[in-house]
């Protein structure tokens, strides 16, 4: 009798540390739960701004994609205004210069290397016809004359 009574309160004991157990284990279960629902819910703001990102870049493209075609047919038509031979030099000095094959003269300085005409070049500019193509002695560049020359 007095080991049944034993075994019964050892039971109790244990059953009672067994709902502690479960306690603690429901008590973090729901601390694991909101911080997944917080967690779900930080990943949708993120890919909120993800979407808004990915739907603004894909504007900007289709922007840019406009801007080319119409620059492009502007470039055909100013293409066709020049003399073949012209276009051909352009070209080649566009692709050893980095892209830009022609620069304006402006104030006595090539836009394309920046650097100053020397005196004997600015003569030269100036004795030359309207027509005449120039080159910067330094960097090769076809020199546009404008009003703002300073020639
Ligand atoms: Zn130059």
């Amino acid at each position: 009798m007095e080991n049944l009574q034993k075994e019964i309160v050892s039971l109790a004991k244990r059953q009672g540390d067994l709902e502690d157990v479960v306690l603690e284990v429901m008590e973090r279960r729901e601390s694991a739960q909101e911080r997944a629902a917080e967690l779900t819910e930080r990943v949708g703001a993120v890919q909120g701004k993800v979407d808004d990102a990915t739907a603004r870049r894909d504007a900007a493209f289709t922007e840019i994609d406009g801007e080319v075609a119409t620059v492009s047919k502007e470039r055909e038509v100013v293409v066709g205004s020049v003399p073949a031979d012209l276009v051909k030099l352009y070209e080649k000095l566009r692709t050893q210069s980095g892209g830009v094959g022609a620069a304006r003269l402006y104030q006595r300085r090539c836009e394309g290397c920046q650097l100053e005409l020397n005196i004997t070049e600015v003569n030269e500019v100036r004795a030359a016809a309207p027509d005449t193509v120039l080159r910067c002695e330094n960097c090769r560049r076809i020199l546009v004359r404008t009003s703002d020359s300073g020639i």
